[in-house]
C-alpha cells in the first residue's frame, strides 16, 4: 500500500497504541473515582494533558478532551457565542473553513447570527485587512483556520488576530489547527487564539479524540451537561485510553517537527517535479503552502475515476477533501479553481513514513492513469 491521504487521517504510531493498550488492560479506572485505580488513570491523563498543552505553548489548565476537532470547533464557536453573544450577534469567518467550522456557522445563522465570510483575493492569498473591515462592534467571534485541508494554503492567522484584537480586543478569536498541529511551529500565544481546536487521528493517535485549547479568562459554555467532567465544560467520563494514545502521539512527534517539515518539502519538491512531465496536470498547492499537502487537477479526468485507478495499484489518495465524501464543498473555487480543474482535483498528503520513491510510483501511475481511463 502506498498511503498518501495523511490528512485524512494518519496511521496510529507504536507509542500511541501501547498507550492505549496499557490504558484498556492494566489502567483501567474511571479518573473521577477517589480510588487509587481512579488517581492512576487521572495522572495518566494529566501528564497526556500536559504534553499536548505544552506542544501548544499553553499550560494543562488551558485543555479540555473532546471527542476529536468537529467537537472541539463546534463548542469553540456555540459556546462562546452562548457566553458572549447575546448582544453581539456577528461572527466573522474565512470562507475556506473545513465543514466541522463551516457547518457550525450554517447552524448559528438559522439561530438568528450574521456570519460574514471572508474570501481570498484574486492571488488566491488572505489578507487581515480585509477580515478586519469585516468586524465590528457587533461582532462575537472571528474564526479562521490555520491550514486549509484540501489545498494545503497557509492562512495568516497570526497576523489577522493581531490585527483585529489591537481594533476590537473583545472579539473572540478561534483557529482549527488540525493540519498544522505538530507539523507547522504554532504556539497558542504567538497565534493570538482565545480557542485553538486541535484532532488526534491526523497525528498518529487513535479517531474519537481532539481538544479544545481555552484561553485563561475566556468563557466557552458547555454543549453536553452532566457529570461535570473537564471542568464542566465538556461532561461525561473521559475517553482515557483515547486520550493518552494522543499524548504519546504527541510526545513522539515534537523533537522531530523541523526534521519532518524538511522530509515533506522535499516529497512536495519531488511530486511537483515528476508532475510537471505530465501532460494537462497542474499543481493547485501555492509555492508557500504546507509541505504535507499537495493538491494538483488530473488533465480534466473526474477525480474519483483516477482515485480508483490508482486504488486498484494500491495507492491511495483523496479527491479534495475525505470529509466530505467527495463532495465538492466549494473550497477550490474560493481558491480560483473551476470547472475540469476542481472536478480533476486530487489530494496527495504526505507523512514522515512517505518516501520519494513512493512519490515516483505514484507519479508514474497517474501518468498511466491519465492515458487510459476515460472521463
Ligand atoms: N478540521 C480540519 C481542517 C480537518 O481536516 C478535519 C478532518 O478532516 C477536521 C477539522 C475534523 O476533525 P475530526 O475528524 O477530529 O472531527
Amino acid at each position: 500500500m502506498i498511503y498518501l491521504d495523511n490528512a485524512a487521517t494518519t496511521k496510529p504510531c507504536e507509542a500511541a497504541i501501547a498507550a492505549v493498550t496499557e490504558m484498556m488492560t492494566e489502567n483501567f479506572g474511571n479518573p473521577s473515582s477517589l480510588h487509587r485505580a481512579g488517581l492512576d488513570a487521572q495522572l495518566a491523563m494529566d501528564k497526556a494533558r500536559k504534553i499536548i498543552a505544552s506542544a501548544l505553548g499553553a499550560d494543562s489548565s488551558n485543555i479540555i478532551f473532546t471527542s476529536g476537532a468537529t467537537e472541539s470547533s463546534n463548542l469553540a464557536i456555540r459556546g462562546a457565542c452562548a457566553a458572549y453573544g447575546r448582544k453581539r450577534r456577528k461572527i466573522v469567518a474565512s470562507s475556506v473553513e473545513h465543514a466541522s467550522v463551516d457547518e457550525t456557522l450554517t447552524a448559528m445563522e438559522k439561530s438568528g447570527f450574521e456570519i460574514v465570510r471572508v474570501s481570498p483575493r484574486g492571488d488566491g492569498k488572505f489578507y487581515p485587512v480585509d477580515f478586519l473591515n469585516a468586524c465590528d462592534d457587533n461582532t462575537v467571534l472571528l474564526t479562521m483556520m490555520q491550514v486549509n485541508n484540501e489545498t494545503g494554503h497557509i492562512l495568516p492567522v497570526k497576523e489577522t488576530f493581531a490585527t483585529v484584537k489591537r481594533k476590537f480586543p473583545e472579539i473572540i478569536t478561534h483557529s482549527d489547527c488540525v493540519q498544522a498541529f505538530m507539523k507547522l511551529n504554532i504556539s497558542a500565544k504567538t497565534l493570538n487564539a482565545d480557542l485553538i481546536s486541535l484532532s488526534g487521528h491526523k497525528v498518529h493517535a487513535p479517531k474519537g479524540v481532539g481538544a479544545l485549547y481555552i484561553k485563561k479568562g475566556i468563557r466557552v459554555l458547555p454543549l453536553v451537561t452532566g457529570g461535570k467532567q473537564e471542568k464542566g465544560i465538556r461532561s461525561g467520563t473521559e475517553s482515557v485510553p483515547l486520550i493518552c494514545g494522543f499524548g504519546a502521539a504527541v510526545e513522539s512527534l515534537r523533537p522531530t517537527i523541523a526534521s519532518r517539515y524538511d522530509h515533506a518539502a522535499e516529497l512536495k519538491n519531488a511530486l511537483v517535479d515528476a508532475v510537471s512531465g505530465i501532460d494537462g496536470v497542474t499543481v493547485n498547492s501555492p509555492e508557500d503552502s504546507s509541505p504535507y499537502i499537495v493538491n494538483l487537477s488530473a488533465a480534466g479526468k473526474r477525480s474519483e475515476i483516477i482515485l480508483h485507478y490508482l486504488e486498484s495499484f494500491g495507492i491511495y489518495v483523496s479527491s479534495g477533501s475525505a470529509c466530505s465524501k467527495g463532495q465538492q464543498s466549494g473550497v477550490l473555487g474560493q481558491f480560483g479553481i473551476h470547472g475540469k480543474s476542481a472536478d480533476s482535483a486530487l489530494r496527495v498528503s504526505f507523512c514522515e513514513d512517505t518516501t520519494v520513491e513512493e512519490i515516483k510510483i505514484f507519479a508514474e501511475k497517474l501518468h498511466e492513469g491519465i492515458n487510459s481511463v476515460r472521463g
